[in-house]
């Protein structure tokens, strides 16, 4: 069975798409632990942190920096990435959480 996440970027289970391209679909966390909590999850698959690409984390942060961006609040956000301890699901991707920027947040299938 694949991973959520591939499920969610196959679109066979449904999710609240905040911004999606060829590389990198970002989506609301179904149980967020900020005001605001995207997951920023790469295409193509990995299990970790020391898994995954240079390439793909560097696309990552570029990733979080166009949502900051676009949500203003390129100086009012953090990043996590749960590596094992912590780690629900067995596929990276990053978690970009702030408690300002809800005014701008626009999902895609609104
Ligand atoms: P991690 O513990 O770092 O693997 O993070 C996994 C995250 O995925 C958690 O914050 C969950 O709340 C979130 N999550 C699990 N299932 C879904 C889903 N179907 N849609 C959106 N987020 C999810």
């Amino acid at each position: 069975m694949s991973s959520i996440f591939t499920q969610i970027i196959n679109r066979e289970i449904p999710s609240k798409i905040f911004h999606d391209t060829d590389s990198v679909i970002v989506i609301a966390d179904i149980n967020p632990k900020a005001p605001l909590h995207l997951l920023i999850i790469p295409k193509e698959e990995s299990k970790n942190f020391y898994e995954t690409k240079i390439e793909t984390l560097q696309m990552l942060s570029d990733t979080a920096k166009l949502v900051a961006d676009k949500l203003g609040i390129a100086d009012h956000f953090k990043i996590l990435i749960n590596n094992g301890l912590g780690q629900e699901i067995p596929y990276l991707h990053f978690h970009f959480m702030s408690d300002k920027g809800l005014n701008k947040l626009k999902f895609i299938e609104d």
